[in-house]
């Protein structure tokens, strides 16, 4: 769908509709309690946080392979994040960024700088 089209605006809506009518069953005023409201859509997920095809990330078969590694071809820069191994999820993307950081700075260097 163009994302500015009437009928995305609608289907947005109607979409969204669903998970209001779920929230009311536990919070009757929960519509005017809200002041911002923002739906997002898998055309959201692409446009703004370039996921593809609007997806939740990155995706590779278990058993088919492995996300990279933080190491890059270029010396001194690593990568951390979804894209990156162990993969997709906030526990997995926080486990790369502590492997990344390890990978810079592992134990046996806090050691050297604490005289151990
Ligand atoms: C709809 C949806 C639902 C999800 N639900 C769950 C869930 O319930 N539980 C769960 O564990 N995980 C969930 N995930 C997955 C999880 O959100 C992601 O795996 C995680 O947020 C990825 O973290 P990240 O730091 O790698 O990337 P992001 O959180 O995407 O952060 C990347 C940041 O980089 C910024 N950026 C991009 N390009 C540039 C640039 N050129 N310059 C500067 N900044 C840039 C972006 O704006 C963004 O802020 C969901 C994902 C989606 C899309």
């Amino acid at each position: 769908m163009d994302r500015r089209s009437q009928e995305y605006a609608q289907q947005k809506s109607l979409r969204a509709e669903v998970m209001w009518q779920a929230l009311q069953r536990i919070i009757p005023d929960i519509r005017q309690r809200c002041d911002v409201t923002l739906v997002g859509t898998p055309l959201t997920h692409e446009r703004y946080l370039r996921r593809h095809r609007g997806s939740y990330g990155p995706a590779i078969r278990a058993g088919v392979g492995l996300f990279p590694s933080p190491r890059t071809p270029i010396p001194g820069l690593l990568c951390c994040g979804d894209s990156t191994f162990p993969g997709i999820g906030l526990p997995a993307v926080a486990a790369s960024g502590m492997m990344t950081a390890n990978t810079i700075a592992p134990i046996h260097k806090h050691l050297q700088m604490l005289n151990l």
